[in-house]
């Protein structure tokens, strides 16, 4: 199948490993031109000579905290001076901290806030104006199975994301009839240090082995596996890709069937 993304430009966030580093892979394999950014500059650089070389895709590398304003405008600027416009955006962060409400004081909601949902809000308005103008773009928010059942021990993760969602399910209506699609992509657990700080936290807060915490999620999961990045980059490729013009305001997971609901 042609996605049709070969010549576009994707800005990808939080991508030095993990989740955001696979989606930019994958766009990059698709013929996409990548800018991507994360906190830890020789991380990134070493993401973005990966990409590279592995693709022959050009790939610009912005350090930059995405729960900063001022970073993210930076982020998005330096794209534009080089790449000259965004067609894809796919919005990104490290997940807020594990733990029950009780651990969490204001500053940690405050955090939560601006990591999570502030994030994905200051890039999308960062990059509308020029999309509409194009009449063509693509939103992506990298969110959470949370959205549909929350999940235990993660209060911010579960309240944050169900903003993004609601965030999106708006922006998605009213930028529809320029040719724009807004669309959440939701991870089940997924072979990530995103993983590995869960299973520490679980250690702390349950005093189980990081090898009894992956045997719980397995167990949960029917496929009876975790999730690999790529099989959520291959989903959020699609999504970008011309062939999803009319799938809009959507939630999709990539969990192996652990959301227990109908839709
Ligand atoms: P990860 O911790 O493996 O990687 C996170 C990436 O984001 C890294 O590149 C890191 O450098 C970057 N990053 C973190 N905070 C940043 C910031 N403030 N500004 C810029 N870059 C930042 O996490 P992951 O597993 O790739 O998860 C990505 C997102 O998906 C997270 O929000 C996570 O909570 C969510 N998620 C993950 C899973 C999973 O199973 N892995 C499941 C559901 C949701």
């Amino acid at each position: 199948m042609n996605l049709g993304l070969d010549g576009k430009v994707a800005l990808v966030a939080a991508a030095s490993r993990g989740l955001g580093r696979a989606i930019a892979t994958e766009l990059a394999a698709e013929g996409a031109t990548i800018s991507m950014c994360a906190r830890d500059a020789a991380a990134l650089e070493r993401a973005r000579h990966d990409i590279e070389s592995k693709t022959g895709r050009p790939v610009l590398a912005v350090t930059a905290d995405v729960s900063r304003s001022d970073d993210v405008v930076r982020f998005v600027d330096e794209t534009l001076a080089r790449f000259g416009r965004v067609d894809v955006l796919v919005t990104n962060a490290g997940g807020p901290p594990a733990g029950l409400f009780e651990a969490h004081d204001a500053a940690a909601w405050d955090n939560a806030f601006r990591l999570t949902l502030a994030s994905a809000v200051e890039l999308a308005r960062r990059v509308l104006p020029g999309m509409k103008e194009r009449r063509w773009g693509r939103i992506i928010n990298v969110t959470s199975i949370a959205v549909k059942q929350p999940v235990d021990y993660l209060i911010l993760s579960n309240s944050l994301r169900a903003a993004v969602t609601g965030f999106a399910r708006t922006l998605a209506t009213e930028v529809a009839p320029f040719g724009i699609t807004v669309n959440n992509v939701l991870p089940g657990y997924t072979r990530t240090e995103r993983m590995e700080a869960l299973a520490a936290a679980r250690n702390k807060g349950e005093g189980i082995s990081r090898e009894a915490a992956f045997a719980d999620w397995e167990k949960q999961i029917p496929a009876r596996r975790l999730g690999e990045p790529d099989e959520l980059a291959a989903l959020t490729a699609f999504l970008a890709s011309e062939r999803a013009a009319y799938i809009t305001a959507q939630s999709v997971a990539v969990d192996g069937g652990w959301i227990r609901a109908l839709y």
